[in-house]
């Protein structure tokens, strides 16, 4: 990772005074590689390498930190500030309902799906009410499906009336939400595989008939430097005020958002994280740099975790897994931890250094469903047994599958998160200054 390689750049320069401009051009050749490693564009990088330089030169190295840490602090911060600070990306609906907004981008972006997982999240976390659709009249069954996607979260969807063009779907879209009453209207427009002049007119009519509060673009993170090109065309013609950014579940690193934010100056509002209408996040910098920076994303995990685990539990986890204990019953507490976090997936993804385990953890398909099960199959065995694993026999597991509803199978496979999960715990209890678990526990 970049946090390490630029380890090894300072470690000769520990206890120094200043940092010199050698030294920094020197952490500045591995910022850079990483950088276009993580796929930002390079006048993106030659510009970002310049404030750091400007930054980072002539500071005085502190006492209680190495010039790594010091450098990568000012990298970080530099990259926050680039993706946006601290700024306020939601979605405005600050208008006369209906709130009219415009999805954009080309085909395969993920605007259909993106449209359904926000207007799902408006709808149970805002309360409010959406009617979505879709004014996709050129791929076959897109309309359609919109509509089943709207059955799956329960979101309204424009009924369909075959022939119509899209600035009559959108004026029919929004006399509907008009008369039924709806606090949002979402129109989901067509895309193409390139940008031509065809679909800039369609969505510029379309425009013009919805004027939609907000226009998102929808972009696959993946496709890096063309993401970039396509969201200036859209913005220069017409018009966005937020990028939803996709796929950032993939393996893009952050890098296109960097790229997008500083050349296009939009700021990105939302990530999408996968397939499911749930995985959508809000946009933050602090966590995108830390993930372009290969540090993981500690600052909100630590956030996330103070919000839901009991400190007093934690506690008694730690000083167990210091000693190498870590039992069922704590499994048990970690994984019922996990679901408040929202997911194994979720929360290992944002850990430093834990990529062989979390691809572990999604191979046990660790969705809600799973997690409830374990829960069963653990409150099923016997105070001993859930204290020292080992007794559970092939005839104890036949019990506790019988008394838990599940399988011999699943028991096993629970039995083997557990010890991936005290390795693990092992691991980063070994890490320098406590590591992650220092930082939550300590
Ligand atoms: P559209 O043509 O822009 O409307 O794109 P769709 O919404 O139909 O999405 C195209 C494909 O991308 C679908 O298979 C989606 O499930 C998938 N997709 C959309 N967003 C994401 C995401 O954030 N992560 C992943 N992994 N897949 C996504
Ligand atoms: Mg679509």
């Amino acid at each position: 990772s970049l946090t390490g390689r630029l380890g090894d750049v300072f470690t000769k320069l520990r206890g120094r005074g200043a940092l010199s401009e050698k030294d920094v051009d020197e952490a500045m050749r591995e910022v850079r590689r990483a950088l276009l490693e993580a796929d930002v564009a390079l006048p993106v990088v030659k510009d970002f390498i310049d404030k750091v330089k400007a930054r980072a030169v002539g500071v005085e190295v502190l006492k209680s930190i190495t010039p790594g840490q010091q450098v990568i602090k000012i990298v970080h911060d530099e990259l926050v500030e680039m993706l946006g600070g601290a700024v306020d990306t939601s979605i405005s609906l600050h208008a006369a309902a209906p709130v009219a907004i415009m999805m954009v981008g080309l085909q395969g972006s993920g605007k259909t799906t993106s449209t359904a997982k926000i207007a799902k999240r408006f709808e149970s976390r805002d309360k409010r009410r959406v009617l979505m659709a879709s004014l996709d009249t050129r791929r076959p069954a897109a309309q359609e499906q919109l509509k089943i996607l709207g059955e799956q979260t329960g979101v309204a969807t424009l009924p369909i009336i075959a022939g119509q063009q899209p600035v009559q779907i959108a004026r029919r879209a929004i006399e509907a939400a008009r008369l039924g009453g709806y606090d949002i209207v979402m129109l989901d427009t067509a895309g193409r595989i390139h940008i031509d002049e065809a679909l800039m007119q369609e969505v510029a009519e379309v425009r013009d008939v919805a004027q939609p509060h907000e226009t998102l673009l929808v972009a696959d993170s993946l496709t890096g430097q063309d993401a970039v090109n396509v969201a200036q065309q859209f913005k220069d013609r017409i018009g966005v005020t937020g990028i939803v950014l996709t796929r950032t579940d993939g393996d893009g690193r952050g890098g296109a958002a960097l790229s997008m934010r500083a050349v296009t100056g939009v700021p990105i509002k939302l990530l999408g994280t996968g397939e499911k209408l749930d995985a959508l996040e809000d946009f933050k910098a602090d966590r995108v740099a830390g993930r372009i920076l290969g540090m993981g994303d500690v600052v909100s995990l630590v956030e996330k975790a103070a919000e839901t685990i009991d400190a007093e539990k934690a506690q008694k986890i730690a000083a167990k897994m210091k000693k190498g204990q870590f039992d069922l019953d704590d499994l048990a507490e970690q994984l019922a931890q996990m679901k408040r976090m929202g997911g194994m997936k979720g929360v290992l993804g944002m850990l430093p250094g834990v990529a062989k385990a979390q691809a572990q953890m999604a191979n046990a398909h660790m969705d809600d469903g799973v997690l409830k099960r374990q829960t069963a199959i653990i409150s099923s065995m016997t105070k001993a047994e859930r204290r020292n694993p080992a007794l559970l026999n092939a005839s104890r597991k036949r019990r506790v599958a019988a008394g838990s509803g599940t399988e011999v199978q699943e028991i096993n496979r629970l039995l083997k998160l557990h010890r991936q999960m005290a390795d693990m715990m092992k691991m980063m209890a070994r890490q320098k200054g406590g590591g992650l678990l220092g930082k939550l526990f300590g």
